[in-house]
């Protein structure tokens, strides 16, 4: 747990989110400032600022949030119309909040960014 940080208060239960699952590694709430008329955001339990502060121990969580957004994803009934799942990493990349969050996106046809 850091301190100063909002989904770290999230998954302490501090401050209000709407949980969709949660489990002894990972927390999944709909995103504040949808996107998309999906807009989730699943977040490991251990306060990683970024992927940038990602250890090899760590391979076996981060792969849990996504075996996590793609059950979220079906339960949310996009899973067969397709979605997206996202990281931002480090200001350049858009990150805002810096506890590791994976977004999952969908529920209408996504613009495809061009780079
Ligand atoms: P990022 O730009 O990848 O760091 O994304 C941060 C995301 O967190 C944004 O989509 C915000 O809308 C979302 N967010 C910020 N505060 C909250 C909150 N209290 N509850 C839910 N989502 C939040």
């Amino acid at each position: 747990m850091s301190e100063d940080c909002i989904f770290c208060k999230i998954i302490a239960k501090e401050i209000p989110a709407e949980i969709l699952y949660s489990d002894e590694r990972v927390t999944a709430f709909r995103d504040i400032e949808p996107a998309a008329p999906v807009h989730i955001l699943v977040i490991p339990n251990k306060h990683i600022p970024s992927m940038n502060e990602v250890e090899e121990e760590d391979e076996k969580l981060i792969g849990h949030l996504f075996t996590v957004a793609k059950k979220i994803a079906i339960e949310e009934g996009i899973a067969e119309r397709g979605y997206r799942l996202t990281m931002n990493v480090g200001k350049e990349g858009g990150q805002v909040v810096f506890h590791l969050h994976l977004h999952l996106l969908g529920g209408k046809p996504l613009r495809v960014h061009k780079y």
